[in-house]
């Protein structure tokens, strides 16, 4: 059973101007299941590219990728946050550490084709 679940606001509030869904939901089909269901958002103004967030009352991840930017950085953005959605219970004290890369790369390797 899969836990994953991708709002359609999510996915609206993505498209903005832009009438037409960005392809990042068909990427989480292809990424490891982390688990728990995942929400996708897009968000106008963020400072960083993405980041994700748990949302301890839905017992579900938030990974809010920022509005606007050109595609293949909101690729590189997901890959990001999904590989940190897989340890995320390990990794809190140093995030961005070898357990980290190495979901990272698992979910790299399942959407950058060769
Ligand atoms: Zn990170």
């Amino acid at each position: 059973m899969t836990a994953r679940l991708v709002l359609a606001l999510g996915l609206l509030i993505c498209c903005g101007a832009e009438p037409r869904q960005d392809g990042l939901a068909a990427l989480i089909a292809e990424l490891p299941d982390p688990g728990y269901p995942v929400e996708l958002v897009r968000v106008r103004g963020m400072a960083d590219w993405a980041d994700s967030i748990w949302d301890d009352e839905r017992e579900t991840f938030v990974v809010r990728v920022r509005a606007g930017i050109p595609h293949e950085f909101a690729v590189d953005s997901l890959v990001h946050e999904w590989g940190h959605l897989l340890v995320w219970d390990a990794c809190q004290e140093s995030p961005h550490d070898d357990l980290w890369a190495v979901a990272y790369g698992r979910c790299y390797r399942k959407v950058i084709e060769e």
